[in-house]
């Protein structure tokens, strides 16, 4: 497998790291030249599953966050990883609506709308240990 690029990027579960979060992978993913479109998808797609890790994985405590990008071709793939509390079922966890924190006004979307703006998405996790969550997305850039 020929990998074009690669970098990883390591930061705390502050949720001041979000919006840092998602341009730093929105500023790797740029030299594959996507659309603004295509370049707003992945902004949505890391931000849900960043604030994912912050929110649940590791509620109130503080932990580190992982983001692995490699751009395959034309092929971007983002890992983000915590080592927080993990998921019973995954399953369940990716139904649209559902949300083990309604009292703070989550609305059970975040993994529909990273199935949504992403080409696939891989959900592996364990009780205690963390959440890998594996996107990946074709960018498109048909030159004439
Ligand atoms: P929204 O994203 O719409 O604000 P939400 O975060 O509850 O609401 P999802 O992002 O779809 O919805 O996640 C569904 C559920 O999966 C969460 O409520 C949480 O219980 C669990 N979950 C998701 N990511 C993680 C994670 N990294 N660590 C632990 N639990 C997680
Ligand atoms: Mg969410």
């Amino acid at each position: 497998m020929q990998i074009n690029n690669e970098m990883k990027l390591e930061f705390l579960s502050k949720s001041s790291n979000e919006s840092f979060a998602r341009v730093a992978v929105a500023a790797f993913a740029s030299q594959m030249d996507p659309t603004i479109e295509e370049l707003a998808d992945i902004k949505t797609a890391v931000s849900e599953a960043v604030t994912n890790s912050i929110i649940h994985g590791y509620e109130n405590e503080i932990g580190y966050v992982n983001i692995h990008c490699r751009i395959i071709q034309d092929i971007i793939e983002i890992v983000i990883e915590d080592n927080g509390k993990g998921i019973e079922d995954v399953v369940l966890a990716r139904q649209p609506l559902y949300t083990t924190h309604p009292e703070m006004e989550r609305s059970g979307m975040g993994f529909t709308v990273m199935e949504t703006f992403m080409d696939s998405i891989e959900v592996e996790s364990e009780m205690g240990k963390g959440t890998k969550v594996r996107m990946t997305k074709r960018i498109n850039n048909i030159t004439e």
